[in-house]
């Protein structure tokens, strides 16, 4: 059985006047993530995760924020459209885990939330994913409350 395996990072900006949007969910807080789309970073870290583990690229590639047509886009139709792509290529997802790094809002009540709006998007099994909440500790941009970063990795197997 063949293996890959791809890694993903993604960091946007906290800006007063967006919505917050992680994982597909709407999670209520005063600022929302700057961005081209919806500013979704933990689904861009996904996106990029799975582009990396076919050799595909990133999601920059695949989804230009030059391009008009993904301005306010949700992300989902992009995890969506890259997951297409990756069974297109004759590959399943494995297993994937994350990593949001968030000083606020607390992450906590949404895990589960994240956990199910991905295992639809993907059609998995909740046991295949793993979402993983931390905060910065106070330090750098994170930490104050500029930003919000999130580290993707998953596993893929080549469908026989
Ligand atoms: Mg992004």
């Amino acid at each position: 059985m063949q293996f890959k395996i791809g890694i993903g990072y993604d960091i946007h900006r906290l800006v007063e006047g967006r919505k917050l949007f992680l994982g597909g969910i709407e999670i209520p807080y005063v600022k929302g993530l700057l961005g081209h789309s919806d500013g979704d970073a933990l689904i861009h870290a996904l996106c990029d995760a799975l582009l990396g583990a076919i050799g595909a690229g990133d999601i920059g590639q695949h989804f230009p924020d030059t391009d008009f047509k993904y301005q306010g886009i949700a992300s989902s139709q992009l995890l969506k459209a890259v997951q297409e792509i990756v069974v297109s290529r004759g590959y399943r997802i494995n297993n994937l885990d994350v990593v949001v790094i968030a000083q606020e809002p607390s992450l906590k009540p949404f895990k589960d939330l994240i956990k199910q709006k991905l295992s639809e998007l993907l059609k998995l099994n909740p046991e295949e994913l793993n979402i993983k909440a931390k905060t910065n500790e106070g330090l750098d941009a994170v930490g104050n409350k500029e930003a919000i970063a999130c580290y993707a990795v998953v596993s893929l197997i080549k469908e026989s």
